[in-house]
């Protein structure tokens, strides 16, 4: 018997419905429906198969809730609002599929929204511990994590549209997609069906990135230009994290080592220290400050700069 067949024994329940009802709706006991506005709002009362059904036809138009009565959630999902964050969705996508990750991107009314299901219902908290690690590693600022809560304290917490219905201001249905950005399958009804089991993040990589903690910036950067009786150069050591700058680059693992883009290296020989904010190649590369990688970056680029011209060019970024 079917969660959806526990809750609500007497409702006759179609296939799809249950694909939709297992894979999405957290908690039966109550629901969010959407307005004309786009607005949602709660009803008290158990959500049926009908209205699940009613939804795949588009006759009413639902959000489901992240977190069910417990704290328990089974997907985090990366919100984009607009056009360049959802490219940034589609490129961590394909990120994640390389690494062994899987994660469907679903299309939304401006911007897309990230899914990343997982074997077993989590406490809202690891959700969030996972969430807010995986976008701390790829940088992803102006995106929102569902769930919006670790736990509940009053009310049922934060919800989303809840995926194959219409949405009611722009009268159009959303699929999902695969990280190549082809559609997961030719129609909504053969994605849903494929949704029923989708894959999920290993736990390995669910450990890592929960347990990603970004690096702090050494200084606050308006702090660092503001202060006196520095040089430039030492004011760009002082407010432009080396991980950070260096990830930009550089594939680096959690832990700050990575392949060494200065020789041929196969052993992850190069490392970046937060604490101390400075880079090393245990191969003899060198190491040393932010300024000393941008100059050995871009020697290996084929456009050598000196230090002054480095500290130039880095300088921009303590305006940004
Ligand atoms: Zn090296």
């Amino acid at each position: 018997m079917t969660r959806i067949e526990r809750q609500l024994p007497e409702h006759e329940v179609t296939p799809l419905v249950e694909a939709l009802a297992e894979r999405f709706i957290q908690r039966f006991d109550k629901y969010p429906r959407q307005a004309d506005s786009g607005a949602y709002y709660t009803i008290e009362r158990p959500l049926t198969p009908d209205l699940l059904y009613a939804h795949l036809r588009g006759s009413m138009t639902l959000g489901a809730y992240l977190l069910d009565e417990e704290s328990h959630g089974r997907f985090l999902v990366l919100d984009a609002d607009d056009e360049p964050d959802r490219r940034r969705l589609a490129a961590l996508a394909r990120v994640l599929d390389q690494v062994g990750c899987p994660s469907y991107l679903e299309a939304s009314r401006r911007g897309g929204h990230l899914w990343l299901f997982f074997a077993e219902p989590l406490p809202g908290a690891e959700i969030r511990r996972f969430g807010k690690g995986l976008a701390a590693y790829f940088n992803l600022a102006g995106v929102e994590l569902y769930p919006k809560q670790a736990q509940l304290r009053t009310g049922p917490g934060s919800l989303i549209r809840l995926p194959f219905g219409v949405h009611k201001k722009s009268g159009r249905r959303y699929g999902f997609y695969t990280p190549r950005g082809e559609p997961l399958a030719s129609t909504l009804r053969q994605q849903l069906m494929a949704l029923s089991a989708p894959e999920t993040v290993p736990d390995r990589l669910f450990e890592q990135y929960a347990g990603y903690v970004s690096a702090p910036a050494p200084k606050p950067v308006l702090e660092a230009i503001e202060s006196q009786g520095e040089t430039l150069s030492e004011r760009i050591k002082g407010a432009i994290s080396c991980e950070q700058f260096i990830r930009q680059y550089v594939e680096l693992a959690p832990n700050g080592r990575g392949l060494c883009p200065f020789h041929d290296d196969r052993v992850a020989s190069f490392s970046v220290n937060r604490e101390e904010n400075y880079w090393h190649c245990f191969a003899g590369c060198g190491a040393g400050s932010v300024i000393d990688f941008y100059m050995l970056w871009q020697r290996v680029e084929g456009q050598p700069c000196d230090f002054k011209a480095a500290v130039k060019d880095l300088a921009a970024l303590l305006l940004k």
